[in-house]
């Protein structure tokens, strides 16, 4: 079980983007948990503004410290915790990977903090950001889809998420490797067959050839991953064979 409280001045955009498929299903079935809380109704501004001008000039609005730090301490107050995991959605922060997934899903609690506009008073974030995250190297108009792409990650880790719990071992990025190609039926697409080991129903012979298609990917697709991954003697060999081969075509 893990709850998630986003803190937005979207909130809707994060109930419609989470409330479907696997994600709302485990929300139903009380796997997980997930509080929209509007930063602007901790707004203590009787127009209810939660950004202004900024400081030194320049460009576009920031949201102001108060609001954020209010809807917090509620939030914080709600969990009876005296610590608590804050995320900051930031293009400024280390950047979101599968191994960040893993360790977040043993969290009970997580606050996501969504900028918007030019981003948060610098203070607020001093105050009670534990992590800063980033999605990637390009710039958002705000921090939700940002937030919803970590909670679905994060999520899909949380035993019972998944109707089968060994498809998350087996999935890119497990061991630093990709994942092998899918097919399921027709066996023949537009003239283009299975693989015929698939066929075969020799589960040892299927599950060497998934390992190397594997490899194979990673290194057409993201040899960088390699160097972390975790190979064996006979993966290492495969893939010196697969590179004197590419090199005997090129
Ligand atoms: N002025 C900020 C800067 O240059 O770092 C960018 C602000 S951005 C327009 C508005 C908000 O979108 C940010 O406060 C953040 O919450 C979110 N955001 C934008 N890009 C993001 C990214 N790559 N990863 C995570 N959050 C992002």
């Amino acid at each position: 079980m893990i709850n998630f409280y986003v803190l937005t001045l979207f909130p809707e955009m994060i109930v419609s983007g989470m409330n479907n498929s696997v994600i709302g299903r485990a929300i139903e079935n009380g796997l997980i948990s997930l509080e929209a809380v509007d930063i602007r109704e901790y707004s203590t501004d009787k127009h209810l503004h939660v950004d202004d001008y900024p400081y030194g000039g320049g460009a576009g609005m920031v949201m102001q410290p108060e609001p954020v730090y209010r809807a917090f301490l509620d939030i914080k107050e709600k969990t009876g915790k005296k610590e608590i995991r804050v995320v900051y959605l930031t293009p400024q922060g280390k950047v979101f990977k599968q191994e960040m997934a893993q360790e977040f899903s043993k969290e009970e609690d997580i606050i996501f903090l969504c900028g918007h506009y030019e981003g948060i008073d610098e203070r607020v974030l001093e105050m009670i950001v534990t992590d800063y995250v980033s999605v990637g190297d390009y710039v958002l108009t705000g921090g939700e889809l940002p937030a919803m792409v970590m909670m679905d990650a994060i999520a899909r880790l949380v035993p019972k998420v998944l109707n089968n719990d060994s498809s998350a071992e087996l999935e890119s990025f497990q061991g630093n490797l990709l994942e092998y190609p899918q097919y399921t039926r027709p066996a023949e697409f537009f003239g283009k067959k299975v693989p015929e080991v698939l066929l075969s129903g020799h589960h040892k012979n299927i599950e060497k050839w998934r390992r190397e298609q594997s490899l194979i990917r990673t290194l057409e697709r993201r040899a960088d991953l390699l160097e972390k991954a975790e190979l064996s003697k006979e993966d290492k060999e495969f893939l010196k064979k697969v590179e004197i081969e590419r090199k005997k075509t090129e």
